[in-house]
């Protein structure tokens, strides 16, 4: 049976690498990049490889820019979403399926590799009970994924997921907002192309309940401040939007 790490460099697929690798696990190690990631992840990705992958002769394959997505603004979800003036779906979450369950599930297929170990920790065993997931086998939670890091001397990644996510809580959207204008910008220049109600409206805003705008938030942050509090940064490393189960 040949295998892979489905990596997402947030903290439950690191400590499932990390887990695997120390017994004696070797094979494909595959990130579905979207291309909108948060710079944090990219960077984290970057270090894990450096530092920990590298040494034990392991290495991360990042798909994107696959020819089977079905992409004309570019290869990423992002450059996808700015030319059909689209968000990411909050009812179907085609965005996770394309760009990542079908990216790895394809590339799986050719490299006729058959299973899938996904980083669900067991305080969350409800989700994808159908999928092999060594965290749940092993009964480690999200607490122990974070001790497995620190354990080896490595720092703690940031969750992942995209920077337009739509499943982002305020805190998030405020943090991008202060360490990343330039992306904040970009997400909410998307979020105003998409089209609007007779109002003026937008319909398809970048939150789920479709009360809250991009520019609702900023103007709420230029004029009430935008630093996160100490509990604020807890639910950021805790947060998980996505249904992907990476
Ligand atoms: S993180 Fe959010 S926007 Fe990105 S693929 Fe997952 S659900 Fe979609």
């Amino acid at each position: 049976m040949s295998e892979l790490i489905s990596f997402g460099a947030g903290v439950n697929s690191v400590a499932m690498a990390i887990l695997l690798a120390n017994d004696g696990w070797r094979g494909p190690i595959v990130f579905a990049d979207t291309g909108c990631e948060w710079p944090e992840t990219y960077c984290y990705l970057e270090y894990f490889e450096r530092e920990w992958l590298a040494p034990r002769g392991l290495s991360v394959t990042r798909l994107q820019g696959l020819p089977w997505q079905r992409v004309h603004g570019g290869a990423t979800l992002i450059g996808y979403c700015e030319e059909r003036h689209v968000i990411p779906a909050s009812g179907v979450r085609w965005c996770t399926i394309e760009w990542k369950v079908n990216a790895i599930g394809r590339w799986a297929e050719q490299h006729a590799v058959d299973t899938q170990l996904i980083g669900i920790a067991a305080d969350e065993a409800h989700r994808q009970p159908l999928k092999l997931r060594p965290l749940v086998d092993r009964n480690i939670t999200r607490q122990g994924c974070i001790d497995i890091i620190v354990a080896e001397g490595l720092d703690v990644p940031q969750k992942s997921g995209c920077h337009i996510c739509p499943f982002q809580r305020d805190s998030q959207w405020r943090e991008l907002w202060h360490r990343h204008p330039d992306l904040f910008e970009r997400a909410a220049a998307l979020e105003e192309s998409t089209p609007r109600t007779k109002s003026g409206r937008t319909t398809a805003t970048l939150d789920p309940a479709g009360k809250v705008t991009l520019r609702d938030r900023q103007y709420r942050y230029e004029h009430q401040g935008g630093l996160l509090e100490e509990s604020d940064w807890d639910e950021l490393l805790a947060y998980r939007p996505c249904v992907c189960g990476i």
